[in-house]
């Protein structure tokens, strides 16, 4: 009758269930999240290929002419 313990991945806001054999990276859901939010406060100086962020989007959004 234990309720398992769910917790929300800081970065992508799933839930994620609290166990050691579920979730090996807990908080996280996944290692890939657990990377994002490590390269975002030990790289804060660099610009992070590949992170979704919404500084560098102008100029490349309406393009077609
Ligand atoms: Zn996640």
């Amino acid at each position: 009758m234990s309720k398992p313990t769910i917790v929300q991945c800081p970065q992508c806001k799933v839930d994620v269930i609290w166990s050691a054999e579920e979730s090996p990276f807990r908080p996280f859901c996944s290692k890939q999240c657990q990377m994002i939010d490590f390269g975002e406060w030990a790289d804060e100086e660099n610009a992070i290929a590949g992170a979704p962020d919404m500084s560098d989007s102008d100029g490349w959004s309406e393009d077609q002419y």
